[in-house]
């Protein structure tokens, strides 16, 4: 699952990560040298998050499902334990 992002200011495709701020991914574009923040498409994150609830029910392990999923072992770990917090079910209605 790979988004090609390009720079918000010149367009190129030639950006490299420049760590996060604020939780959001930032990037350094190479071409113009502008800094801006990374578009993350919120139906690939859903996407990726349903994929992780489907990982742990078939009984992977965390560091497995990360791979699979390509988010990190942090973000897998609290999915999870959320999940499986009783009061996930209620609440998630509401969402
Ligand atoms: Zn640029």
């Amino acid at each position: 699952m790979n988004t090609v992002h390009s720079c918000g200011r010149c367009g190129s495709q030639h950006l490299r990560r420049n760590g996060r701020s604020n939780g959001k991914p930032r990037y350094h574009c190479q071409s113009c040298g502008y800094y801006g923040y990374l578009w993350i498409d919120p139906t690939v994150e859903k996407a990726k998050e349903l994929l992780v609830f489907k990982h742990h029910a078939r009984g992977h392990s965390l560091r497995r499902i990360a791979q699979l999923t390509g988010l990190s072992r942090t973000k897998v770990t609290r999915l999870v334990r959320t999940a499986t917090e009783p009061a996930f079910l209620s609440a998630s209605a509401h969402e």
